[in-house]
């Protein structure tokens, strides 16, 4: 089957993280098969997602019977219960589930889960923690960080790239920073270009390596 065009989408454990994930999806067009073994949390899904079931998702016949193999993408998003992630994500990837993301909550947890061959793994405490001592340090409005040493920034601009067009103030060579999008206050981002002029008090979103963007955060 083309995995690119199936929509279909089973998201395994309905706590806080797997409800927005699924939610999210919904709104999104996508079909969306939830399976929790928790029935006030399945009655709570019933009319929101596609179809919803009551099962225990470490129970390899429960998985077979849902055809879970047949799903280009599936989401194992149990938590707190390390081993019951563990045994369905062994499942599902024997199983065949093309396209495996797994949740952890430790990083202990997360090394077992890619050791298993999840496809992708996931520490969403971590992860926004680091993100958010981004922002409650500095200026930084948002920070994406992306696993090659390489990050997105949202900052208030510094002085020393106002005033002119962008391509006068030497910011790639000055900071190996790049802006990408500029934002006057109430209105929306444009992409910057050489010709752009930031002016002080706008927003900018630039890219670079993780420290580079870092250090250009810092300045005022
Ligand atoms: P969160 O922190 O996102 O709320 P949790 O780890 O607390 O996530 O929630 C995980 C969900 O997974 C719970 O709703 C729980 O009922 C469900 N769950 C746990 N074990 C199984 C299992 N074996 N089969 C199906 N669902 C499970």
């Amino acid at each position: 089957a083309e995995t690119g065009h199936d929509q279909r989408i089973a998201v395994i454990g309905l706590g806080r993280f797997g409800t927005s994930l699924a939610e999210e999806l919904m709104r999104r067009g996508w079909e969306v098969l939830g399976i929790d073994s928790d029935e006030r949390l399945v009655q709570q899904h019933r009319d929101t997602l596609t179809q919803v079931v009551l099962a225990d998702a470490t129970d390899e016949e429960v998985l077979g019977q849902l055809a879970l193999h047949e799903f280009p993408r599936a989401v194992v998003a149990i938590g707190s219960h390390v081993e019951a992630s563990i045994l369905t994500t062994s499942n599902l990837l024997e199983a065949g589930v093309p396209n495996l993301w797994a949740k952890a909550i430790s990083r202990q947890h997360g090394k077992i889960l890619e050791r298993l061959g999840a496809h992708h793994v996931i520490l969403p405490e971590h992860e926004m923690g680091e993100r958010v001592a981004h922002l409650v340090t500095g200026r930084m409005l948002n920070f994406i960080e992306f696993d090659d040493d390489y990050a997105l920034v949202k900052t208030v601009a510094p002085e020393s790239v106002t005033g002119m067009p962008l391509r006068e103030s030497g910011v790639r060579a000055r900071h190996g920073v790049t802006v990408v999008g500029v934002k006057r206050p109430g209105e929306q981002f444009t992409h910057a270009t050489a010709e752009t002029e930031v002016r002080p008090g706008d927003v900018i979103v630039v890219t670079g390596r993780t420290s580079a963007v870092e250090s250009f955060a810092e300045l005022t």
